[in-house]
């Protein structure tokens, strides 16, 4: 008993150092600080201000932070064939119409994570049926095609129809104009990332798309490049930013003020 309370004594003198009585904490006395009152401005961030673009006169117009791909007149000035020579598209009446045989075309410029805006057309003139009436594409980084094509009262496998992530994603609607009527396409796409040495995705690449004001991709998680045979591989070569390309499918499609922001 002699030694525990030697043992005691010492405890409590090298806890509160000599000389001190060991205090009973007051009742209600706070264990903590009182932390600051919350007011308003604590969660108002201010700097930096959010960047001032001007709008466009109206949602189909470009912005002012925008780069134009095609206004209506020279092709050249943004757009090659995938070669990279110059384009036997033509410019009828302010549209770029692609002509058979004449091969894709690709954007000089390339990209990695943007907003895009294109408007199209197919003929007015009604011909062929499924996959070939007024068939063409919008390919994301030359690799992720978001399908062209008349696709009012002309069925065709649903993921193949217009605003299809091409044999990956059905549209969520079909919101389809009349052909020979221009349609829009506001495409939001988010590239995929890859590791240091792999060939695998990170992250895959997403979409999201509106035909005509309508939401029809809804920030989709793609497999892999279109395929038009087999099924998407996961596994793919690397790749870095890349042009925006759109498809001859052997139909004349009409195309025009076509404008993208990076993100
Ligand atoms: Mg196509």
């Amino acid at each position: 008993m002699k030694k525990m309370l030697i043992f005691s004594s010492l405890l409590v003198t090298s806890v509160y150092g000599f000389g001190q009585t060991p205090q009973a904490p007051k009742t209600g006395a706070s264990k903590y600080p009182e932390l600051e009152k919350m007011t308003p401005g604590m969660t108002e961030i201010w700097e930096p201000e959010v960047k001032i673009i001007q709008p466009g006169a109206t949602s189909s117009d470009a912005p002012s932070d925008a780069i134009i791909l095609f206004n209506g007149n020279d092709v050249n000035a943004e757009w090659t064939d995938v070669q990279g020579n110059p384009t036997k598209w033509i410019v009828k009446d302010g549209a770029l119409i692609s002509v058979r045989g004449a091969g894709y075309i690709k954007s000089k410029r390339k990209f990695e994570n943007f907003q895009l805006h294109i408007e199209w057309k197919t003929p007015s003139e009604v011909t062929g049926e499924s996959q070939g009436r007024g068939n063409s594409g919008v390919f994301l980084q030359e690799l992720y095609e978001i399908q062209v094509l008349d696709s009012y009262n002309n069925r065709t496998y649903r993921n193949g129809q217009a605003a299809s992530m091409y044999k990956q994603y059905a549209p969520l609607v079909n919101v389809c104009r009349k052909p020979g009527e221009w349609q829009t396409y506001d495409v939001i796409y988010t590239a995929p990332t890859f590791g240091a040495d792999t060939t695998i995705y990170v992250t895959p690449p997403r979409v999201t798309v509106l035909q005509n004001g309508v939401l029809v991709q809804n920030n989709v998680v793609l497999r892999g490049p279109t395929e038009y045979i087999g099924i998407p591989e996961y596994f793919i070569k690397k790749h870095g930013p890349g042009s925006i390309e759109l498809q001859d499918h052997g139909n004349p499609v009409g195309f025009r003020n076509i404008w993208i922001r990076e993100l």
